[in-house]
């Protein structure tokens, strides 16, 4: 039977509806949202990124502000200006933008952000609070992997997952998040795929995730019956926005499964809106 597809553009609807009554309230005890946005270059992902961020922003009352930097802006330049940022108190959410220049380093930067404006959620404050299973402004990607699984309505205790890709952004922090579910999480990366094993894991995961980058690499055979598929990745295959994992084949095993578009990447969005306001209210604390 074929799976039910988890609506990643109502789930994140409806959180932003939430949001969105949520900024009413707080603007009338005078605390406003923003974010501030950071894009260096001109990459065309990243414009399309920022400019649906910004819509989405104002379209729930959150004043959103992209400073744009050239190719060749040093680091010091973008450090001052982060630092400029934390200190304005105008500014709830700091977002930098990805990829940057080879020249620039990012983690650095990123660090830089005060974890009270960090609205992605990355920075080693907030990432410490998701090991102690009390995230404040949780990873987005992360949170929203949570919130998709949690709108099956499945019960997670003693599940059996496998988590495939263990990025510091989305790998590692979804695993702690489904250790605190008493999820039993295992964790697949390149030396899987290197050693041969990764179908072994796949076929036993009865929630399985991915965050690779690399269309097709779950082949749509090895997904477990009844499984829930969560499918990170976002790839340009002729044109076409996919997954990494072979969604057709895969939906006819699969319980519930997320498409690529309109999975995991519009819940994303929405946790940074809410994260964005979780912040204001921090800092108005
Ligand atoms: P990354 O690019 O930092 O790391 C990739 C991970 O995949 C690593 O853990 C690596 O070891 C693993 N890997 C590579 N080849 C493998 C193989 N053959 N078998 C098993 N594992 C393998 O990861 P990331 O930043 O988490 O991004 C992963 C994907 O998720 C990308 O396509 C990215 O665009 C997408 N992404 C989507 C969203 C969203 O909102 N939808 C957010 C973040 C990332």
């Amino acid at each position: 039977m074929a799976a039910t597809l988890i609506d990643g553009n109502k789930i994140a609807g409806e959180i932003k509806e939430k949001l969105a009554e949520e900024i009413k309230r707080l603007k009338e005890k005078g605390v406003s949202p923003s974010l501030s946005s950071i894009q260096v270059g001109e990459d065309p992902g990243t414009k399309v990124y920022v400019r649906s961020q910004k819509k989405s922003c104002e379209k729930i009352g959150i004043e959103y502000n992209l400073r744009q930097f050239k190719e060749d802006v040093s680091q010091k330049e973008l450090e001052d200006f982060i630092n400029h940022l934390n200190e304005d108190k105008r500014v709830s959410g700091i977002i930098l933008q990805m990829p940057l220049p080879s020249h620039i380093d990012g983690r650095g930067l990123q660090r830089m952000i005060s974890s009270q404006k960090d609205a992605e959620g990355i920075s080693p404050a907030n990432m410490g609070m998701v090991v102690y299973a009390r995230p404040i402004l949780g990873p987005c990607t992360a949170m929203a992997v949570m919130e998709l699984i949690k709108s099956t309505g499945v019960k997670l205790y003693g599940k059996e997952a496998v988590m495939v890709g263990h990025s510091d952004i989305v790998g590692k922090p979804t695993t702690l998040l489904l250790l605190d579910k008493f999820v039993t999480t295992s964790v697949c990366h390149i030396a899987t795929g290197e050693r041969g094993t990764l179908p072994e894991y796949v076929r036993k995961a009865e929630i399985l995730i991915v965050a690779v980058g690399k269309a097709n690499l779950v082949k749509g055979e090895w997904v477990k019956e009844g499984a829930i598929v969560i499918d990170v990745g976002i790839n340009r295959v002729e044109g076409k926005i996919v997954g990494d994992v072979e969604f057709e084949v895969a939906k006819e095993r699969a319980s519930f499964i997320t498409p690529v578009p309109g999975g995991v990447g519009p819940v994303t969005t929405a946790m940074l809106l809410k994260n964005t306001v979780e912040a204001a209210k921090l800092q108005a604390k």
